[in-house]
């Protein structure tokens, strides 16, 4: 079973040194030049070359042996239920899982796959606050994931996303998987979200299961969610041209998950890139979901649009961190001062014909995981899931 992180806290001061490459999360600068990180309660307070920092008087002193280190990738689309069980495949410790998969931030798109999910307005209200508060006491791993994404339904009011939000809930499920359908009725209740502080993602294309809907484009384009949630369907995609059309017709978040349409997910990259726009581009997983977990899934929709779609691969882990994390309003995703110390550490795949471990991504091969850590606090060494890395960092 997997840890849950308690009151635990990182203490004394953490000095991650040697660092090989810098993986930023900033989009506009994905490469750094700091070959050290300073960190004190679990958070980054300097980072730059060793000798220009204060380094004296660790507590603990990580030797990352010329590792790459990135921040710790988020998936933006997940469908929990409570604490480290899927009942959709019927899995325990999928969470931990992924966080072997470099995963330390995971945001919820709806608890969906719970049995016997209420429908009603006062239980969809409490299934939320109840996924919210379960999930911020619980962490598997130590993974921070943001749960409590409440599914709405036909009947909802303003008040209704009033008390949502004054209860601590900051997310709306995919809306579409409920009875709401229709542009305009989303619209309504998204804008009622949106004036409370609660921020929404839209299901976009076919149903994803039996009892899921088919949303196009023009729906999700009137409804106006801050995110188009798996612009590349979940499974079943839209037509080229409508994603086209999502891309160009509005600024709302493109997030392309694992378990979409690949050649869809591989398109809406090109638009994005087309239009210069890769600031919106998010990654997620959509799982637990009927193709199963994936553990791997951030990392292989990495390899997989740096490899298909020819974007240099540091540009990919921004997408899947620090962009996320400037969307989502989260407190990790970016190598910088200030922000939470979640980092993976990585290197080329041992025999991947890849020069180097941005060289091994661009020629699709996934990278080893070496150690992960969440808040300062070494979650777990060198990964069970990746293939094993060239080098791997240590504690001295
Ligand atoms: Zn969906």
């Amino acid at each position: 079973m997997a840890l849950a992180a308690g009151p635990e806290a990182q203490r004394g001061k953490l000095v991650v040194t040697n660092i090989g490459l810098l993986l930023t999360g900033a989009l506009e600068a994905p490469l750094g030049d700091a070959d050290t990180i300073v960190v004190e309660s679990g958070k980054i307070v300097a980072l730059g070359k060793r000798a220009d920092l204060d380094t004296e008087n660790a507590a603990t002193t990580i030797d990352a042996h010329g590792c790459a280190v990135s921040p710790g990738l988020i998936d933006s689309h997940v469908h929990p239920v409570f604490g480290d069980w899927t009942p959709r495949q019927n899995q325990f410790g999928w969470i931990d899982s992924c966080l072997h998969g470099g995963v330390t931030g995971m945001v919820s798109a709806g608890e969906v796959h719970l049995p016997g999910r209420p429908r009603d307005i006062v239980g969809l209200k409490a299934l939320a606050i109840t996924a919210q508060r379960t999930s911020a006491a619980f962490r598997p791993g130590g993974v921070k994931l943001l749960g409590g994404a409440p599914v709405i339904e036909k009947g909802m009011v303003e008040s209704d996303f009033y008390e949502l939000a004054a209860a601590g809930v900051t997310l709306l499920g995919e809306v579409g998987l409920g009875t709401v359908k229709a542009g305009y009725e989303a619209k309504e209740m998204v804008a009622w979200a949106r004036k409370y502080g609660i921020q929404s993602t839209i299901h976009t294309g076919g149903p994803s299961v039996p009892g899921s809907g088919y949303i196009d484009a023009d729906t999700v384009l009137e409804a106006d969610a801050d995110i188009i949630g798996h612009i590349n369907g979940g499974h079943t995609a839209l037509p080229l041209r409508q994603i086209r059309c999502l891309c160009e017709g509005c600024h709302r978040g493109i997030e392309i998950v694992h378990n979409g349409n690949e050649l869809a997910g591989l398109s809406a990259l090109r638009y994005a890139r087309e239009l210069n726009q890769m600031h919106r581009v998010i990654l997620g997983t959509d799982s637990p979901a009927g193709s199963g977990v994936q553990p791997l899934g951030i990392l292989r929709m990495i390899a997989f649009l740096s490899s298909f779609g020819d974007v240099p691969a540091e540009e990919m882990f921004a997408c899947a961190t620090g962009n996320t994390a400037r969307m989502r309003k989260l407190e990790g995703g970016l190598i910088e001062v200030g922000r939470a110390a979640d980092l993976v550490f990585m290197d080329r795949a041992q025999h991947s014909s890849g020069e180097n471990l941005l060289d091994s991504l661009r020629k699709g091969d996934l990278p080893g995981i070496g150690m992960v850590m969440i808040d300062g606090i070494v979650r777990c060494g060198r990964s069970r899931n990746t293939p094993p890395a060239e080098r791997i960092p240590e504690i001295l």
